[in-house]
């Protein structure tokens, strides 16, 4: 096994799938390698959660307000 570079679906850029992931997915048994980049992926996690509490409040949300 080696390390497999992998181009992000959402932003363009390449990523590392490296040999402990891969041996980490297959060790869950999850099929398809990942499509995204551990960023885009936490982006989109952070998203989801965002948008349940922000519903009401875009603006907040698209104002650059973003502290981890
Ligand atoms: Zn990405």
């Amino acid at each position: 096994m080696s390390d497999k570079t992998i181009t992000c679906k959402d932003c363009g850029n390449d990523f590392v799938f490296t040999v402990g992931e891969q041996e980490f997915y297959q060790e869950k048994g999850f099929e398809n390698e990942p499509v995204r980049c551990p960023e885009c992926r936490r982006a989109r996690k952070a998203n989801r959660n965002q948008y349940r509490n922000n519903r009401n409040s875009n603006s907040d949300f698209f104002s650059g307000n973003r502290a981890a």
